[in-house]
């Protein structure tokens, strides 16, 4: 008897192995600093999100505190039935002023936002169509919402308008198209052509959709992300972001029109669905998003630009776009990938492989992140490091 589950799950488990695919969970014991607890032992931590070092600060933790102690741990149920709380409707306000839109609605986490935006604007009768290195939580929702799939080379605009002149002739009220792109890429930590893409999807009477995960707290005059520095917020339909990278916390949004939030109210499944997200986190999120407008945000961007700049000086390789801060190291074959960063982590830094399916079969790389949080003198033991480990 080979079918039992276990066994069957042994074998496509053995198969990622010899692949090189398998993936393993490592315990880390401190917060998100460069200084961070791996598997018991110290190591110069590039691997996070936590871009301007705000997951730790102790104004955020102060925040989440007064919360809890005032609104308790659990939200109790969906926004819905009885869990829209204080923190969370102060959430979407502060999300909404950051963000320069009239409304902003918070879902549990980046993922569920995707699933349920675009699972609740187009259907089996629509059309999307998506960058070809958009997250996968974009690809999912795609997939999901049972829409016609299109995908278009990374960043090829010219790609995108033959495709788009495909579907021209078609009466636009039966057959709505939506453009789904993130800002700056999580993987390759460049950046999309988003006037191109404004101007292509005012043309061809589209909509279109920004995922500004990586690019929100790190761009733009308050920060607000690429969109806002493009000065493109009123020509976007729909902007997304991430609660869980710069801003520290967790969780994700929609920041859009009134109408557009009222809409995902009433028909987004995974906002619907889902117990709204703890108080504390959504008073630690509004919290980091003060921060980033203000003062500190404007110092700590300032310090993470400071390290790329010495990364890129040291190393001699510009960065993917200006003053981004996700470096992807490429090497191709996963196997590379892994001993580098088994020789890295020799060396006492921890920068992850990437592999496949977060990028494509023989693209795997290190994806080195910076944070304002890192000192110079631990951004030129990077450097050094990765000369003697690449
Ligand atoms: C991280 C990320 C998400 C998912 O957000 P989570 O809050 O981690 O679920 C979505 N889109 C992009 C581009 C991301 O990088």
């Amino acid at each position: 008897m080979t079918n039992s589950m276990n066994q069957v799950l042994a074998g496509r488990l053995d198969q990622l192995r010899s692949q090189n695919l398998l993936r393993v969970l490592r315990q880390v014991d401190s917060p998100q600093i460069p200084r961070a607890l791996l598997e018991g032992a110290p190591v110069l931590n590039f691997s996070s999100n936590d871009y301007l070092g705000l997951a730790s600060h102790p104004e955020l933790i102060e925040a989440s505190a007064q919360a809890m102690a005032r609104f308790g741990f659990g939200s109790g149920a969906s926004r819905l039935i009885s869990g829209s709380l204080g923190p969370h409707q102060e959430l979407e306000k502060s999300i909404a002023r950051f963000k320069r839109t009239e409304a902003a609605l918070v879902f549990s986490s980046g993922y569920a936002t995707a699933l349920g935006a675009i699972t609740s604007l187009v259907t089996r009768n629509d059309i999307i169509i998506i960058d070809r290195l958009a997250h996968a939580s974009i690809v999912d929702a795609a997939r999901l919402s049972g829409a016609v799939l299109r995908v278009f080379p990374h960043n090829d605009c010219d790609a995108l308008e033959k495709i788009l002149a495909r579907y021209e002739s078609r009466d636009r009220d039966q057959q709505k198209i939506l453009i789904v792109t993130e800002s700056l890429f999580s993987m390759d930590g460049d950046i999309a052509p988003l006037k191109e893409l404004v101007e292509l999807k005012e043309r061809f009477g589209a909509w279109l959709m920004v995922d500004e995960a990586h690019a929100t707290g790190l761009f733009g005059e308050t920060r607000g992300g690429l969109v806002q520095q493009f000065g493109l917020t009123g020509a976007i339909e729909v902007q997304m972001g991430t609660l869980g990278k710069a801003v520290g916390g967790a969780g994700g949004f929609i920041a859009g029109s009134e109408i557009l939030i009222q809409y995902l109210v009433n028909r987004a499944r995974s906002f619907i669905f889902s117990t709204a997200m703890p108080p504390a986190n959504s008073a630690a999120a509004a919290k980091g998003l003060d921060l980033i407008a203000g003062p500190v945000g404007q110092a700590r961007l300032e310090r993470l630009r400071r390290n790329i700049a010495l990364f890129s000086d040291l190393t001699g390789r510009p960065p993917a776009a200006q003053h981004s801060p996700i470096f992807p190291w490429m090497l191709g074959a996963e196997e590379k990938a892994l001993d580098t960063a088994a020789r890295l982590r020799e060396l006492g830094i921890f920068v992850p492989a990437i592999r496949y399916p977060s990028v494509g079969l023989g693209e795997a790389r290190l994806r080195i992140t910076f944070s304002a949080a890192h000192s110079l003198e631990e951004v030129e033991r990077l450097a050094n490091a990765i000369k003697k480990a690449g």
